[in-house]
C-alpha cells in the first residue's frame, strides 16, 4: 500500500514545476517598462507568503537538479538583472525584511566604471551577505552578434573583475538582454558555470537543463498569481534554432510528449495558433515574416509552455 502510493505520489514531485522570476529596476517610474514598484514588490512578497511559497536561493535549485532531488512546486527563486542601484535602494530592505534570498546577476563594467544608474562593488559586496550574486557579462553585449573569440574575451573580463573585487568565482551565468542561441550558449557553458538562466518565460522541472534555464519577468503590475500557473512542457526544439535566413520561419518542428494530440504555437506579433500534434511530433510548414530582431517563439498545451528566443545577427 505505502509502496503503490508512493509510486503514485513520484511523478508529481518529479514534475512539479519551479519559478524563478526576474526583476530589473525598482520603484524608478523612470523606466516603466523595466520598473517595479515597490508596492508592487510589497504585494507579491505578501502573495508567496500567503500562499506559502517558499523563497529558496538559486544555489538549493541547483542542487536538487544535479542530484536529481524532488523539485517543489512551491519553490520561488527571485533573481534581479543589471545591479541598478534602485536595487540597492528600495528593494534590498525590503529583501531583508522579508528574509527572501536572491541572486543579483551584475553588468561587471558598469561596476567597474560606476556608471551613474549602478551599484558600485562595495555596495554589491553588500548585498552578497544576504543574497547570491552572479554573473551577467562584462559589456552587457548583444551576445548573437559576437564572435565565439569576442564573447570570450568579454566573459574573461567579467569574470577577472567579478574574482577582483568579490574574491570567488561565479556560479551562475545570467544573458543580457535575455538574448542567446545554440553558439553563445556553448560559448557561455565552456567557462563552467553551474547554472545559465534565459528569460524564456518558462517554469523550471527536473528535466529542464541547468545551462538553460528558463525566467519570468515580473515587472509593472502585479502579475505574480498568473505567473506561478505557469508550468513547464518538455520540448525538444528542432526547427528554428536560430533566426532564419531573410527572416522568414518556415517550420516550427518540435518534439513534446506523445500523450498530447493537439497544441498551440505563438509567434511575436502573431498570436496563438492551434496545430496538430502525431505520436509527440509538432511540425507546421509557414511562412512568416519575424519581426526583428529579437522574436519569441512558443510552444503551449493548456498551462504548459516552452519557448525560444530568436535573435537577428
Ligand atoms: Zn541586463
Amino acid at each position: 500500500m505505502r509502496g503503490r502510493l508512493l509510486a503514485a505520489l513520484l511523478p508529481l514531485y518529479l514534475f512539479a514545476d519551479a519559478h524563478i522570476f526576474v526583476y530589473h529596476r525598482f520603484g524608478d517610474s523612470r523606466h516603466p517598462s523595466t520598473d517595479t514598484s515597490i508596492e508592487t514588490l510589497r504585494a507579491e512578497f505578501e502573495y508567496l507568503k500567503a500562499h506559502d511559497y517558499k523563497v529558496i536561493p538559486l544555489s538549493q535549485l541547483a542542487g536538487a537538479l544535479k542530484e536529481k532531488r524532488k523539485i517543489d512546486d512551491k519553490w520561488v527563486v527571485l533573481t534581479i538583472d543589471d545591479n541598478y542601484k534602485s536595487f540597492y535602494q528600495n528593494a534590498l530592505p525590503l529583501f531583508k525584511a522579508y528574509n527572501y534570498p536572491f541572486t543579483l546577476f551584475v553588468y561587471a563594467e558598469a561596476a567597474d566604471k560606476r556608471y551613474g544608474d549602478f551599484m558600485n562593488w562595495r555596495q554589491i559586496e553588500e548585498a552578497s551577505r544576504y543574497g547570491e550574486i552572479g554573473l551577467h557579462g562584462y559589456g552587457h553585449r548583444h551576445e548573437c552578434r559576437l564572435s565565439p573569440a569576442i564573447l570570450e574575451n568579454d566573459t574573461r573580463q567579467a569574470l577577472h573583475s567579478f574574482q577582483t573585487h568579490l574574491r570567488r568565482r561565479p556560479q551562475y551565468y545570467a544573458y543580457p538582454y535575455g538574448e542567446y542561441d545554440p553558439e553563445v550558449k556553448r560559448t557561455i557553458a565552456s567557462f563552467g558555470f553551474r547554472l545559465i538562466l534565459n528569460q524564456n518565460s518558462g517554469a523550471v522541472n527536473a528535466k529542464s537543463d541547468p545551462l538553460d534555464l528558463d525566467r519570468i519577468a515580473l515587472t509593472g503590475e502585479n502579475l505574480i498569481a498568473q505567473k506561478l500557473k505557469i508550468q513547464r512542457l518538455d520540448t525538444e526544439w528542432i526547427t528554428p534554432k536560430h533566426w532564419p535566413n531573410g527572416g522568414r520561419l518556415k517550420e516550427i518542428h518540435a518534439k513534446i510528449a506523445a500523450k498530447y494530440t493537439s497544441a498551440q504555437y505563438y509567434i511575436s506579433g502573431g498570436g496563438w495558433h492551434r496545430v496538430r500534434v502525431r505520436n509527440g511530433e509538432v511540425l507546421e510548414k509557414l511562412d512568416v515574416q519575424l519581426p526583428g530582431p529579437r522574436c519569441r517563439v512558443f510552444l503551449r498545451v493548456g498551462r504548459r509552455q516552452n519557448g525560444i528566443i530568436l535573435v537577428k545577427e
